[in-house]
């Protein structure tokens, strides 16, 4: 579904990616896993076109989507959850949520994501008329899942969800997060500090180090692994 071919990636003089290539399959849960500054945001931020690479190739269903706007991008079918969640804080959670499905036109199955988010997120629906500002973080974090759910992703990328959230809810988000991908059938690409829980719901994931993979397995493979769970699982 999404191929990285030799990514290289800058914020001015500063590569931040330094040859990324990796694959997701349709319907695959995804985690990457690497330390502060490893470049898990700058590959998503890659991904949806906001910091575009300086070389290499982007496949998303066999078509070539770097160089293409963000807007664009979202378009296609990929939508981004982004560290912080980034919602608008003035604007109501329905406001907010009416603003995720930009994109589209069909108004009736809008009202039925609507219904689908409000089911994943009944705290969502009691709180429609409230601005996003002021709900809690782990509130903040649904709101702006539900967000880029609104466009109907079939890629949906996931930036760090857990930051800043108790356990209890970090674990509610993440069984929600399976729960879309088994529901909708949409694919997810996880970036977490968290390696434990992500490699819980992950089928396969990557390790990055200074903006290159340094190693990739299956989730369980990566759990077991000595140099994984010294380095990421604090084993
Ligand atoms: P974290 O877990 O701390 O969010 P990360 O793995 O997501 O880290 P990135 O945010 O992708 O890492 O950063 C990768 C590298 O790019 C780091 O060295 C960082 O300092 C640098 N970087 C990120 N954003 C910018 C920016 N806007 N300008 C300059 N350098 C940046």
């Amino acid at each position: 579904m999404l191929e990285l071919q030799d990514i290289h990636t800058y914020y001015g003089n500063i590569q931040a990616l330094r040859g990324i290539s990796l694959e997701i399959n349709q319907g695959e849960i995804i985690t990457l896993i690497g330390a502060n500054g490893a470049g898990k945001s700058t590959t998503l931020m890659t991904i949806s076109g906001i910091t575009p690479p300086r070389t290499g190739r982007i496949r998303f269903e066999g078509r070539q989507i770097q160089g293409m706007s963000p807007d664009r991008i979202v378009t296609m079918g990929i939508g981004q959850v982004p560290e912080g969640r980034r919602i608008f804080p003035q604007l109501s959670v329905q406001e907010n949520l009416d603003l995720g499905a930009f994109p589209r036109a069909d108004k009736a199955a809008i009202r039925q994501d609507l219904e689908y988010v409000f089911h994943l997120f009944p705290i969502l629906s009691e709180r429609r008329h409230q601005a996003g500002g002021t709900l809690s973080g782990g509130e903040q974090q649904m709101l702006a899942m539900s967000r880029a759910l609104m466009a109907r992703p079939k890629l949906l990328l996931l930036d760090e969800p857990s930051m800043g959230l108790a356990p209890l809810i970090i674990r509610q988000i993440f069984e929600i997060v399976e729960q879309i991908n088994r529901e909708q059938n949409t694919t997810i690409f996880l970036v977490e500090q968290n390696a434990n829980l992500a490699l819980q719901i992950a089928h396969r994931g990557y390790v990055i180090e200074n903006g290159r993979i340094a190693l990739t397995d299956s989730a369980a493979n990566l759990l077991r692994n000595e140099a994984v769970q010294k380095a990421y699982l604090g084993i």
